[in-house]
């Protein structure tokens, strides 16, 4: 209690919370982790230097510091640790934009939502887009790369980060990168930090790298009969193109969206397609003809076109509400499995097979056009019986993933929920060398202790 005393007196009136009600707001992310502790404060910080001064006070200490930044993710990647301290930017928010430069400069509070906004008051665009992008942080978004629906063109956070300010786990502050676009000195260790989880460092600045405006997208919605017949349909398009969103929605999601948000979808096709084009001109009438002739070619029973961008929008914000439309339904298990984009119709079978074998109800939606599946398993945690079945299944289709070539992981993160098939996927010598980094970077293991590694 000495300590926690010192860490109040430490920082300005109100950033430091130890009321009940707040540290029970703060044990959980989006996943609802079971597993997830109860911290002894929650630091609210608003500043690089009041984060620097609640990671030395940690260090002294030997207190775990979970970094939070919205807590919508997926994965438990900020689940609160017994005794721990939940590290929240929230607070940090603010957002200049470098017209001249087209860089965005961001504390890693600020939603990525409000990036976007900021860049187009310059005729700008950020585009890395997760679904939650209304309701998750820029820090989370590089803490965990995040992906999200224009990945299939546009590419993941890591490939918009120019350079980061980190706190170190002995409470240094380093800046790496900058606002230039071309930068290779030294060993790439921005990069080491993208995806990193909260467990290597604490973002607190990002140089986020913008685009011109795109144009307004055509959009392409195809009903088929099956999540097979769609996913070949993914796999002949993207053999020759890449549309700027290639998305998937199979019955089960389909319907869950339907009772939860209704928009009008068909009920009774097997899967749904969204995909959309930005290319400008003759480039995208070339684009939606050839993903209209691959849908047709692979069974599709009805093709949509509208060049209409709030109809299109509409078709997009159903595949968006798909998590809480599922979520309605009962608890949740949700996975981020994914495959090379050939074997997405493999992938998409063993979940299909993994559901009928455990005898669950796993709807599905997909980044298709990346490979990136989200199978979300719905079970009963009021019945131990239907939370075991899920549970076998999780790992089941972990390992499904594995085997095709894939990963456990596409954009979520390992966080806490899918630590346990990591070395499964990179093996023991690399499991070893990420562990030496991470005893090289934290050598106490305060930061974020029980994610990832
Ligand atoms: C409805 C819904 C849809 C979603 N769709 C997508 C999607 O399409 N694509 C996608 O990629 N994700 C998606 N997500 C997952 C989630 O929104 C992302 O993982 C997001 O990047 C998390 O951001 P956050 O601010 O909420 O981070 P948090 O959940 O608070 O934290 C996530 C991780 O980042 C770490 N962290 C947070 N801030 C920092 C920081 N400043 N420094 C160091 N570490 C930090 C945490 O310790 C944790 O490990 C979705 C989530 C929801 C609820």
């Amino acid at each position: 209690m000495d300590a926690l005393a010192e860490l109040v007196g430490s920082l300005p009136g109100g950033v430091v919370s130890t009321d009940a009600a707040t540290l029970e707001n703060y044990r959980f992310d989006w996943s609802r982790d079971t597993g997830a502790g109860t911290p002894v404060a929650v630091v609210r910080a608003e500043d690089a230097g009041q984060v620097q001064t609640a990671v030395r006070w940690a260090a002294a200490h030997g207190v775990p510091v979970v970094p939070r930044g919205a807590g919508s993710g997926l994965s438990g990647g900020s689940s609160a640790v017994d005794g721990g301290i939940v590290l929240s930017l929230e607070r940090m928010r603010a957002i200049e934009v470098d017209g001249d430069c087209q860089v965005a400069v961001v504390e890693p509070g600020a939603f990525n939502a409000e990036v976007k906004t900021a860049a187009r008051e310059h005729g700008l665009w950020y585009p890395p887009d997760p679904s939650s992008y209304e309701i998750c942080s820029i820090g989370g978004n590089v803490a965990t790369n995040a992906g999200g629906l224009c990945c299939v063109k546009y590419g993941v956070t890591t490939d918009y980060v120019l350079g980061l300010d980190v706190v170190l786990a002995d409470g240094r502050l380093i800046t790496l990168g900058g606002k230039r676009i071309k930068d290779v000195a030294g060993l790439s260790l921005l990069k080491l930090f993208v995806g990193s989880e909260g467990t290597l460092g604490i973002v607190t600045r990002a140089i986020l790298r913008l685009v011109p405006l795109p144009l307004p997208p055509a959009t392409l919605v195809a009903s088929f009969p099956s999540v097979g017949a769609a996913a070949q349909a993914v796999v002949a398009v993207r053999r020759t193109m890449r549309p700027s969103m290639m998305e998937l929605m199979d019955q089960a999601s389909i319907n869950a969206v339907e009772d939860h948000a209704p928009r009008g979808l068909d009920r009774s096709a097997g899967a749904l397609l969204v995909v959309q084009s930005d290319a400008p001109g003759e480039a995208r009438v070339a684009e939606i003809t050839t993903v209209q002739a691959a849908c047709e070619a692979a069974g599709a029973t009805e093709v949509v076109v509208t060049d209409d961008p709030e109809e299109g929008e509409m078709f997009v914000s159903a595949r968006r509400a798909a998590f809480p439309a599922v979520e309605a339904r009962g608890s949740l298990l949700l996975e981020d499995v994914g495959a090379p984009v050939p074997l997405l119709p493999d992938l998409l079978a063993a979940v299909a097979e993994i559901g009928l074998r455990h005898d669950v109800e796993i709807p599905t939606v997909a980044h298709a056009g990346d490979g990136n599946t989200h199978p979300i398993i719905v079970y009963d945690a009021a019945d131990p019986a239907s939370e075991a079945r899920a549970r076998a299944a999780f790992d089941d289709i972990l390992q499904a993933a594995i085997r095709l070539g894939g990963t456990i992981t596409g954009e979520h993160g390992v966080g806490r929920t899918k630590k346990s098939a990591l070395p499964d996927q990179l093996g023991e010598d690399v499991m070893e060398l990420s562990r030496r980094i991470k005893d090289a970077l934290d050598p106490a293991g305060i930061l974020n202790p029980g994610a990832v590694l």
